[in-house]
């Protein structure tokens, strides 16, 4: 179909995979369902190899256009991810206006859509009189976390009652341990630029939310019903590729062959993310875990660091060499038949829809949790960085559709004891069934949220109204 050359629309996701695969989702369906044409920004040093597949995959009428090389040899290496994102897309603002300026010269820009790092690119969009939306990649949970951060950040009693409940309207009570983990310091640089990002969430016409009202109707309906001049907010979730309707790519054909051989539901699937990495010692764990488990698995390693659970974010090797002796001795080899065990990065949205797969344990990712929602697959949280502890609390504590390790040994290292009980309770319990019973309820409810006449679909249908309203105005 001819997209309307009239009504565009740009995308700016920031670096990271997890940022591009749902604004990428986003303008596929703008495209094909809506008939808009689309512009995604992308920023050019990042995990360019799947960066690449991605764009390739996506159809005519979506342009990408990669803006230079933005350097921060000027930050220290411990500079925390918020910060470097934040800082290099406000560095690319001039970059941006050129773009968006070329754009202008042959399109009608009827919305600049950003995701919770691109704030700083706000005024300009102002500047060129571009609508402005926010679409966050996250949930109406983290959401709410967010836009309460500026009360958070002024309430000395929050700094002194480490056992404190936040109650955000809706949600579930959060425990200050589960914070995300970039607003727990309020005197850290990061704390700071989290608390900008907030504040730009008051500034845009609009803010789109990749989820769906039957797993967060609580907060979903207060932040859509909270008027007060704030912008209004649209659940268009849950955007996911459907890998099952692409055909197979060539690398993909190891873990996908080596499932085909396995019992319907009898894999776990363990990945953490595009940045996911464990301690050494805790590597070592989960192998003798799951092999304790005595379950089949599938686990995407990734060489352990002890630093910096993210660490693996800004210096990706996907698919490159990456040997694997860091693991026990012999686990490989014990494990042949039963276990498989991939370096780096696995194809996981066409994982997650084999039926071979009968849990995912995630570090809750929110594109992990979504993929593994719609393949109705019930999980093990093992989160990690960013805002992933409050993920795994919503599925865990809020829809129940997964378990979680319960016996640590320390504050830090989950033994293999607790590895192995929370998986054979997973895959073959009691704990397990109901999980597993719940997902699917859950997968049906995401299914129809995005169908036709779903609730997502139709926010989006109306946002979209209005865009192309203006465009021939
Ligand atoms: N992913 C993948 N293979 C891997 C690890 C991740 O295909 O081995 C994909 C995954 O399907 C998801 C994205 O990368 O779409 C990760 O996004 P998520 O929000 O879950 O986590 P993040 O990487 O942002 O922490």
């Amino acid at each position: 179909a001819e997209a309307n050359p009239k009504a565009h629309v740009v995308l700016l996701p920031s670096p990271g995979i997890g940022h591009l695969t749902p604004l990428a989702q986003l303008a596929k369906r703008l495209v094909l369902n809506h008939k808009l044409s689309a512009t995604i920004i992308t920023f050019s040093d990042l995990s360019s190899g799947i960066q690449q597949s991605l764009l390739s995959s996506l159809p005519n009428g979506v342009t990408s256009v990669s803006l230079p090389a933005i350097p921060l040899d000027d930050l220290s290496i411990n500079t925390h991810i918020v910060t470097r994102l934040s800082v290099m897309i406000s560095r690319s603002v001039p970059f941006l206006r050129e773009t968006l300026l070329t754009l202008q010269k042959t399109r009608h820009i009827v919305a600049y859509i950003i995701d919770h790092f691109g704030g700083e690119t706000l005024s300009l969009a102002s500047e060129l009189s571009i609508p402005r939306y926010i679409f966050c990649t996250t949930n109406f949970f983290y959401l709410s976390f967010l836009l309460n951060l500026p009360s958070l950040y002024h309430d000395k009693h929050d700094d002194h009652n480490p056992n404190q409940f936040l109650f955000l309207p809706g949600c579930t009570p959060l425990h200050r341990k589960d914070y995300s983990r970039s607003a727990i310091d309020k005197n850290s640089e990061v704390f700071q630029w989290m608390l900008r990002h907030s504040k730009h969430h008051d500034q845009v016409d609009g803010i789109m939310v990749n989820s769906f009202e039957a797993m967060e109707g609580g907060p979903a309906r207060f932040l859509k019903e909270r008027g007060n001049g704030k912008p209004p907010v649209f659940s268009i979730g849950p955007l996911t590729c459907n890998s099952r309707s692409d055909k197979r790519q060539a690398e993909s054909g190891v873990c996908l062959r080596w499932l085909d051989q396995q019992p319907g539901r009898s894999v776990l699937f363990i990945a953490f993310g595009s940045g996911g990495t464990l301690s050494f010692k805790q590597t070592k764990e989960m192998a003798l875990g799951l092999e304790m488990s005595g379950q089949r698995f599938l686990w995407v390693v990734r060489k352990p660091v002890d630093v910096d659970a993210s660490s693996a974010y800004f210096n990706q090797c996907h698919g490159k060499h990456n040997p694997l002796g860091f693991l026990p001795e012999g686990f490989v080899e014990r494990m042949k038949g039963k276990g498989m065990v991939v370096p780096s990065w696995a194809p996981q949205e066409e994982i997650l829809a084999h039926g071979a797969i009968g849990g995912f344990l995630s570090h809750c990712g929110w594109n992990s949790t979504l993929e593994s929602i719609v393949n109705g697959v019930p999980m093990i949280t093992w989160p990690l960085y960013s805002e992933q502890p409050m993920n795994a609390v919503m599925l865990v504590e809020g829809a129940k559709v997964a378990l979680r390790p319960t016996v640590m040994n320390n504050d830090e290292v989950v033994g293999k004891e607790a590895i192995a009980d929370v998986v054979k309770d997973l895959m073959e319990g009691e704990g397990g069934k109901d999980v597993r019973k719940r997902m699917h309820e859950l997968k049906d409810a995401a299914m129809k949220a995005v169908g036709a006449d779903g609730s997502s679909n139709k926010a989006l249908a109306q946002m979209v109204n209005k865009w192309k309203t203006m465009a021939s105005n």
